[in-house]
């Protein structure tokens, strides 16, 4: 009998989910937050000794440990989440796709940083092959060089060998937005022959595969996907260790007896499997999820090394932009959601998001698509949200200009049909992800059919907003007027892409001031130097107009720091200066309108 403790999909959630401000791990029954790191390691240590008495334990990981998280914004300087990985017991992790967002480079100097301070976890890697001729690739050479990163471990204990492989699943390599020279070979294929030479030439009694492939409930309420076609082809793997999509499986998933489980996300929940061996074959005695709450007292070593780590990113990526981590922003006497498939309950914390670019760059317009808030805020004891919380809606992401933690800001200039154009490819839903496209407006609001054609569903767009009034633009084929428009980065990219992605269906061009092409990325970049923002960092110096930024940290606007300006600037404030956020008219106001509702 064995035990196997994990998590999988924790994304920097070095502390509890919820108001930063409300997670209290050193006392208890004071708080609903989940998860945080330092009351993991107290129930890892609890649950090991326990389990030990049965059998040998193995404590693991299965990647997309990075991003997500203020604390994970300085992941290539600090290496914190690894570090802490490690000192909680962790015996091997994997790669998951967010791990390569900062580039190989980026991965490359977390894991060193962590390897430097001799805390961390092998990083299993079967179907990961950095070998390319690519400067990028240099610390990830060097990391396999000196065995940090492998194709397998094998470790012995309690007189039974196991075999760990590690994969990146086919969805999540796929989305893997930054690998540069990374190659990803084909996770199955990879599978067998780890698996085969795990048994044949290590001899191993059990193999684990930590895969970062995934799972997904269909209609008739079964588990398919990724990480179950893995034990499907591949009969040498006894276990998968699954993740990727963050789900919580309460019970393990068995293909002819053999379990795929996952934990959810975030590190809210440790999962726990305890298997038996027979015959060369495993049964899985029982599986549970423990929730990782407010019961269990922090352990404290783990929490003084989150806080310094808190500290330390706090120094390397607010500091230079006027913030600090654990500085309150904005106080809220209610939610403010963000599930995408409830696209009502939205719409406070999207007008919010959009609000703070459009104010940000002036321009006449600005735009997100659902997807991009990446988590809602939650109102907790006190109501306060600070950094950490507010970096949680916009994580994703590094600079261009300069290289610097979040997406950066945009503006791109079109006419009346473009605009029209951009609008109707995001309406277009995605099935499989309901919600996430759906455009959400500042500066704008706009009328569409559902019951009209694709690409054709808006009947109108204004522009204006609640106060001054809305008026419609032309967005005829002759109409030749340009009006700007700020998004994030990302979804600059995505803009321009739209002819391509949508297969000709949608034609537009992103244009410059000017109304010539925007052709390169810098091209698009919001440069902080013609905002009118009222918390644009001031370089020091005496200021000339044609160089202005003395400090490259200080030259491009962040999706992040336009969310945290605007939250700021916000005029009513509580007894401490605080800004009360509230949902207001403004917050309710319905700006993609569809017909008859
Ligand atoms: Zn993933």
């Amino acid at each position: 009998m064995f035990t196997i403790l994990h998590v999988n999909d924790t994304h920097s959630n070095v502390i509890g989910v919820g108001p930063s401000n409300d997670y209290t791990p050193m006392s208890l029954n004071d708080d609903a937050t989940k998860g945080g790191f330092s009351r993991l390691a107290t129930l890892i240590d609890q649950r090991r000794q326990e389990m030990e008495q049965l059998g040998p334990v193995l404590v693991l990981d299965d990647g997309d440990f990075s991003m997500g998280t203020a604390i994970g914004a300085a992941t290539r300087e600090l290496g914190a989440e690894l570090q802490l990985l490690a000192r909680m017991g962790f015996e091997a992790t994997t790669l998951g796709n967010h791990d390569f967002d900062f580039g190989p480079d980026g991965l490359g100097s977390s894991i060193g940083k962590a390897a430097a301070a001799g805390l961390v976890p092998p990083v299993i890697a079967s179907n990961i092959d950095v070998s390319a001729n690519e400067p990028r690739l240099a610390a990830l050479k060097q990391l396999v060089k000196e065995q940090v990163i492998r194709p397998y471990m094998v470790i012995e204990r309690g007189g039974l060998r196991f075999g760990i492989l590690g994969l990146i699943g086919y969805d999540a390599y796929k989305y893997t937005t930054n690998p540069g020279g990374v190659v990803f070979p084909d996770p199955i294929e990879s599978a067998k022959k780890t698996a085969n030479l795990l048994r044949k030439q290590k001899s191993v009694d059990v193999v684990i595969a930590l895969s970062h492939g995934g799972v997904m409930k269909g209609e008739d309420g079964q588990y398919t996907g990724e990480d179950v076609n893995l034990l499907h082809a591949v009969p040498e793997i006894d276990i998968v260790i699954g993740g990727h999509t963050h789900t919580a499986l309460t019970q393990p998933l068995l293909v002819d007896g053999r379990p795929v489980v996952q934990a959810g996300r975030y590190g809210e929940n440790l999962g726990e499997l305890t298997v038996s061996l027979s015959g060369g074959k495993v049964k899985v005695e029982s599986y549970r999820l423990i929730p990782v709450v407010d019961t269990i007292k922090g352990d404290r070593t783990v929490q003084q090394e989150v806080d310094r780590f808190s500290k330390e990113s706090s120094q390397i990526v607010f500091a230079s932009r006027g913030y600090s981590i654990t500085q309150p922003l904005a106080v809220i006497s209610e939610d403010w959601p963000m599930d995408y498939s409830d696209l009502e309950s939205g719409i406070p914390l999207a007008n919010l998001v959009t609000d703070a670019f459009h104010k940000m760059e002036n321009t006449d317009t600005a735009f997100t698509a659902n997807g991009m808030i990446r988590a809602g805020l939650t109102k907790g004891n006190s109501g306060i949200q600070t950094v950490y919380d507010v970096f949680a809606l916009a994580p994703l992401g590094s600079g261009i200009v300069d290289p610097t933690a979040g997406s950066a800001m945009v503006k791109g200039y079109f006419a009346g049909r473009d605009l029209k154009s951009l609008l109707e490819f995001f309406l277009i839903d995605d099935p499989h992800v309901p919600g996430q496209y759906f455009p959400r407006v500042s500066g704008m609001r706009f009328y569409y059919d559902p019951s009209r054609s694709k690409f054709d569903q808006i009947t109108a767009i204004e522009l204006g907003d609640l106060d001054k009034g809305y008026r419609p633009i032309d967005t005829s084929e002759s109409a030749t007027k340009l009006y700007s428009l700020t998004s994030s980065l990302y979804l600059g990219l995505l803009i321009i892409a739209l002819p391509k992605l949508s297969k000709g269906a949608v034609q537009l061009v992103a244009k410059k001031a000017d109304g010539t092409p925007i052709k390169t990325r810098t091209d698009a970049i919001a440069d902080p130097r013609e905002s009118t923002g009222s918390h644009i960092p001031l370089p020091s110096g005496s200021v000339e107009n044609d160089v202005v930024v003395t400090s490259a940290a200080q030259k491009e606007m962040k999706e992040w720091q336009a969310i945290m300006n605007y939250l700021v600037s916000l005029p009513n404030k509580n007894a401490d200066g605080i800004s009360m956020l509230e949902k207001d008219d403004r917050a309710r106001e319905v700006r993609v309108i569809q017909a008859g509702s």
